[in-house]
């Protein structure tokens, strides 16, 4: 776990004329789940991706806790992250899906093994370990995309629109997994919708994005009292 600081972080593409993102300011809090808000071509994902080191800081700095990482690559960067269209291996079962990770970072078999127990179990995934992700429905498949990211115990966790391809009632209830799951692990969360009902339902804070440009960031009890 740790803060995550954007400091005057800004964003301008090649080309572009005006940045992507301006000058974010936010300090997120240890555990704090907070999501970025706003409409299409607003500067969530490129926020989130400065975040993630899949895009480059053009002015200001991105600090994970007390570490600069403005300039590292997204492998030293401690944190997972979960998109939209999380394809899973389709050839390989849940357990494999979820291990992958650490597979690769030569984690040993048991361990592997434990870890992606302990995420199934959390996760509610335990009896489907070993199917293919095409005998799973579209929450359960999403939920091990998640798991896929958990099982490395990252510092920070990233959601990039998750839920956008399921359907309207999948949505709900999977809104409230999500929100109870990083409760549980408290990881600290940055979570982008476009979706304001889905913002302010899940966040400890949301933050408004209009034009690249932060509008506001509370916490959604003080959004709502707010005129
Ligand atoms: P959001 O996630 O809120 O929809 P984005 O961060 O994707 O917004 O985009 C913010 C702005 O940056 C938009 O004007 C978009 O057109 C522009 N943009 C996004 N990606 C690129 C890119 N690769 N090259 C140039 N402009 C981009
Ligand atoms: P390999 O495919 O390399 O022979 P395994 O079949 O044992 O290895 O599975 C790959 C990884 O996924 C292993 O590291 C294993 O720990 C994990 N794994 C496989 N099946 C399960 C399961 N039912 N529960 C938990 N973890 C599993």
């Amino acid at each position: 776990m740790a803060t995550v600081t954007f400091d005057k972080a800004t964003r301008i593409y090649p080309g572009g004329t005006k940045p992507a993102v301006d000058q974010l300011d936010i300090a997120i809090e240890d555990g704090e789940f907070l999501v970025l808000v706003g409409p299409s071509g607003c500067g969530k994902s490129t926020s989130l991706r400065m975040l993630a080191g899949l895009e480059d800081v053009n002015g200001g700095a991105i600090r994970i806790g007390d570490r600069d990482v403005t300039h590292l690559p997204p492998k030293d960067r401690d944190i997972a992250m979960v998109f939209q269209n999380y394809a899973l291996y389709p050839h390989m079962t849940v357990a494999d899906n979820m291990g992958f990770a650490l597979k690769i970072a030569g984690v040993n078999k048991a361990d592997i093994r434990k870890k992606v127990e302990e995420a199934a179990k959390i996760l509610d995934l335990s009896e489907y370990l070993d199917r293919k992700p095409k005998a799973l429905s579209g929450g359960q498949r999403q939920r091990v995309a998640m798991g896929r990211a958990i099982v490395r115990e990252p510092q920070v966790f990233l959601m990039d629109e998750p839920l956008s391809n399921l359907d309207a009632k999948l949505r709900v209830s999977t809104r409230t997994q999500i929100a109870s799951l990083q409760r549980r692990l408290g990881i600290t969360t940055v979570y982008v919708t476009h979706d304001q009902v889905e913002a302010m339902t899940m966040g400890d804070r949301v933050a408004v994005l209009k034009d690249g440009l932060l509008q506001q960031v509370d916490s959604p009890r003080n959004m709502y009292d707010k005129p």
